[in-house]
C-alpha cells in the first residue's frame, strides 16, 4: 500500500509491503528501494468485475510469488529503465 503526505496524493511518503508489512520510507517522494505496484481492473466476465484492486510488494515477496507459478513469468530485457 501506498501512503502519501496528502490527501491530494502529490507526495508519497511511504510504500508498505501488502503481504510481509515491510515499509519503505519515501526521499521527496521517491522509494529508493525495488518495489512492485500492482494496479488491477477487473473486467466484465471476472467475479469482480467492476472492482480496481492496488497492493505493493517489496522485491523478496514478488520472488516468492512468482516462484509458486508452474509455468514461470515471461522475462524480457528492458533496454530502456525508468
Ligand atoms: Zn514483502
Amino acid at each position: 500500500m501506498r501512503n502519501y503526505t496528502d490527501e491530494r496524493k502529490k507526495e508519497l511518503r511511504e510504500v508498505i509491503c501488502n503481504q510481509c508489512g515491510r515499509t519503505f520510507q519515501a526521499e521527496n517522494g521517491i522509494v529508493k528501494e525495488d518495489c512492485i505496484h500492482m494496479d488491477i481492473v477487473f473486467g466484465y466476465f471476472n467475479s469482480r468485475d467492476g472492482m480496481n484492486h492496488h497492493f505493493d510488494l517489496c522485491e523478496a515477496c514478488y520472488e516468492k510469488m512468482i516462484r509458486a507459478f508452474r509455468i514461470p513469468v515471461t522475462e524480457e530485457e528492458e533496454t530502456e529503465l525508468l
